[in-house]
């Protein structure tokens, strides 16, 4: 397998060419290949032992009730579990999302932010924080509907995620048709936040593995989140990115293919009740 990059040359005596590099890649494709494969393997074989660990420390919950030392170290072990079961889930879904079949359809992105926003809302009512959701009028998308739905949890959990409780916050989704030299019509959805911020200089590193902008902070997470994003939408030939939001915080968006638009869903306020 080989990469080809060329750039053209103007020479000193007026006279123009051209610069090809060639680079053979075969050696470096096959060995993150087998990387990721390893990696899912060990993911996938750790992921029933911690959910044995989870089950029984629940079940000694359950025998030590009273016992308040007790209780504490077993939800400690509950939580350090479950937070490996997070890193083993999101390492699947990263290398999954590497091979997977892509199955574009067309579907109305609108019912499926409700929907993602609407689980967040249900899981935060054991008190959470929950800053306001505008979505904007969205088009349809054509587009494989279970990624898109990985790339929407992880982009509107991390608005939610890095917004400080108790600030003046609201999350707004919202999207715009553009046509492309390349052709076709493609939407670019927009996410913005008024939270925490990433710092400048971080804007493009947020997007590599593991790489974590704020990871003194006390924000859970594993750092694998917008790179599974980035990655699922550049199979579908898309780009994303992330910027400040003018109005304070950040703003995420990313492009795909525009789907058939027979109903947009009209704009919406998600919030807390
Ligand atoms: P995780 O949230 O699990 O750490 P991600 O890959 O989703 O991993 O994000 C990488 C890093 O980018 C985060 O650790 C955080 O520092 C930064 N980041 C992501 N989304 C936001 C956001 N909406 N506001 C501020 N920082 C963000």
């Amino acid at each position: 397998l080989i990469t080809v990059s060329a750039r053209p040359l103007a020479l000193a005596d007026g006279s123009r060419g051209a610069v090809a590099v060639f680079h053979d890649v075969t050696e470096e494709r096959a060995y993150e290949a087998e990387l990721q494969g390893f990696a899912g393997v060990v993911a996938h074989d750790l992921k029933s032992p911690l959910t044995t660990v989870v089950g029984y420390a629940e079940l000694l919950e359950d025998e030590v009730a009273g016992n308040d030392e007790a209780l504490e170290h077993l939800g400690r072990i509950r939580a350090t579990a479950t937070r490996m079961r997070t890193l083993i889930d999101d390492l699947l879904t990263y290398t999954s999302a590497r091979d997977a079949a892509i199955n574009q359809v067309s579907f109305p992105l609108g019912d499926l932010v409700q929907e993602v926003v609407a689980a967040r809302l249900h899981a935060s009512r054991a008190g959470g924080y929950f800053p306001d959701v505008y979505v904007g009028r969205l088009p349809a998308l054509n587009a494989d509907p279970v990624l898109v739905r990985q790339v929407l949890e992880n982009l509107i959990g991390n608005a939610l995620k890095y917004t400080r409780p108790g600030s003046p916050a609201r999350v707004d989704v919202t999207a715009r048709l553009e046509t492309e030299q390349r052709g076709g019509t493609w939407a670019r959805v927009e996410i913005s936040d008024r939270g925490i911020g990433i710092p400048a200089g971080e804007h493009g590193r947020v997007f590599d593995r593991f790489h974590r902008a704020h990871p003194t902070e006390g924000y859970p997470g594993t750092g694998l989140g917008l790179a599974i994003c980035q990655r699922i939408v550049e199979r579908h030939g898309g780009a994303i990115g992330a910027t400040d939001n003018p109005g304070g915080g950040t703003r995420f968006w990313f492009t795909l293919p525009a789907g058939d638009d027979p109903a947009p869903r009209p704009p919406a306020r998600l919030a807390q009740a």
